[in-house]
């Protein structure tokens, strides 16, 4: 179910609510690190302990990396905003609440735009609020009882509401890309998923085209695009088997199970008021003079939209290419680096898509690690566009390279193109002189083909070229070929 088409009549209604950790080094209110991986409780100082009398002191890291994200995505960056206390017991928050934003948040509205089977999409923002993570109950290795590990307690969080505006899992799952690549290429978050970086909840409902919202449940923390998209799936089928079967949707909070592909109801949805928010009196309210707002404005990087439709314009690529060019600030960087060495810049687009991309997922590898550097590959685009070496045989001298890069542990130099041309014996013959020795001798050789020909018949040249192909062992360029030999038998 991928489209945005009607699901056996309903209408599917999503709403994300993104969790994105933030990359500063220390936690949000304390100076503890935020290092992923350390043995448990190594990590948590008494301010994430809650032991009396400590105090919550808010790291300007985590509010700069939050005005950063509102200002690319087009939002207020609120000059007051508001801590809120909301309470609830739980092994892993021993302070008994969590630190959050309530009324007033730091990011209010804005919007995440992306490409959906090549329509462009807007999905709008309600808002993002800065908060603390908990800590972590471990079930496993325990002997029946359950550890509690701190060291996540009070690492900062955005958490990025978006509005009910999609309405199909593809299109969520498209929005969650988008809205990951962006906190990846801002640099406020390093969107690693299997480690809990960026993790989202779906809210999820279906109704009648043209009724109002149905009710929604909320599927909770999908740590991967796939997931994501299997939750919604099963839920939609779900609450629509529950409706047909005349049974009402009871809002809930339900837990995705990756081995069964089913979600599973946890609890019913508390209320907001449920939570007792309140201001945090250990905290002053958050103000954000608009000097601060223009100097990380003026620290803004080229966002991938901007850059995308840069590539449209000034370099011709259509619009999935550019927005495939800017999937990550490395990415856009190596783009950038094959196109000015060839200056062919939907070649260059062409060959990332295909035969690097091809590559890079088959080896789980970032553009980072490709063992063929960009300015190897402009110049084999310059070899092949000024006719030293035909598509195929680029393609094989592009094999060489990304082996002889993998063993070497690093790309070669540029010079090896040429080298590698040689060796494979792949250079095409340039030569005119050469070619038209071949062609004569075909000619020669083959009076039927060229009979046939001369009498009208297409196949027959086909032939022809096609021995002048094999006597020149693979190395004459076929549409010169084609020409030379039209031009004698015309
Ligand atoms: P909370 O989950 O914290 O109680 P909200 O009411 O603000 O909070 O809603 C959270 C998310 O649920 C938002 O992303 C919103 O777009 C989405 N949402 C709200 N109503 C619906 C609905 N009827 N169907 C699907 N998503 C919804
Ligand atoms: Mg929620």
């Amino acid at each position: 179910m991928s489209g945005a088409g009607l699901v056996r009549g309903f209408e599917v209604v999503i709403g994300l609510e993104t969790h994105a950790q933030l990359s500063t080094a220390s936690k949000i209110f304390s100076g503890a690190s935020t290092t992923f991986g350390a043995a448990p409780n190594t990590q948590a100082c008494a301010v994430d302990l809650a032991l009396p009398g400590t105090l919550p002191v808010l790291n300007r890291g985590a509010v700069e990396r939050a005005i950063r994200f509102g200002l690319a995505v087009g939002a207020k960056v609120a000059p007051l905003s508001i801590f809120a206390r909301k309470n609830y017991f739980y092994p892993d928050l021993p302070k008994g609440y969590q630190i959050s934003q309530y009324e007033i948040p730091v990011v209010q509205g804005g919007h995440v735009e992306f490409v959906l089977d090549g329509a462009p999409r807007k999905v709008r923002l309600t808002r993002a609020h800065l908060e603390e993570d908990a800590g972590k109950s471990l079930h496993e290795d325990y002997h029946g009882q359950t550890g509690i590990d701190l060291n996540r307690a009070g690492t900062p969080l955005l958490e990025i509401v978006s509005e009910p505006d999609m309405r199909s899992s593809a299109e969520a799952v498209a929005y969650a890309r988008a809205l990951h690549a962006l906190v990846v290429w801002l640099g406020i978050c390093d969107g690693n998923m299997q480690e809990g970086s960026f993790r989202c909840d779906a809210n999820v409902s279906v109704r009648k085209p043209g009724a109002v919202l149905g009710t929604r449940r909320e599927i909770k923390n999908l740590n991967s695009f796939r997931f994501l998209q299997q939750a919604i799936d099963f839920e939609v089928q779900w609450q629509i088997d529950r409706i047909e079967d005349g049974l009402a949707i009871e809002q809930a909070t339900v837990l995705f199970d990756p081995d069964s592909g089913e979600t599973r109801a946890m609890r019913t949805k508390e209320d907001a008021h449920d939570y007792r928010y309140f201001p945090d009196p250990d905290l002053p309210p958050l103000m954000i003079a608009p000097e601060w707002i223009a100097s990380v404005r003026a620290t803004m990087p080229e966002l991938p939209a901007a850059m995308s439709a840069r590539l449209q314009q000034a370099d011709g690529l259509p619009p999935d290419a550019a927005s495939m060019m800017t999937q990550s600030r490395p990415f856009a960087r190596f783009y950038e680096a094959v196109r000015d060495g060839c200056d062919q810049p939907r070649l260059a687009a062409n060959w990332l898509m295909g035969e690097v991309s091809k590559r890079l997922n088959a080896q789980g590898r970032s553009i980072e690690s490709a063992p063929v550097s960009p300015q190897q590959l402009g110049e084999l685009i310059r070899r092949v566009v000024d006719g030293t070496v035909s598509n195929n045989g680029a393609r094989q001298v592009f094999d060489l390279l990304w082996a002889a890069g993998r063993i070497q542990g690093e790309a070669l130099t540029e010079s090896f193109v040429d080298r590698a041309i040689e060796d494979l014996g792949l250079k095409q013959m340039n030569d005119s002189g050469a070619l038209e020795t071949i062609v004569d001798a075909v000619i020669a050789a083959n009076e039927k083909s060229v009979a046939e020909f001369r009498a009208g018949k297409d196949k027959a040249f086909n032939a022809l070229v096609g021995q002048v192909m094999k006597a020149s062992q693979g190395k004459a360029n076929p549409a010169q070929a084609g020409a030379l030999l039209r031009s004698k038998l015309g």
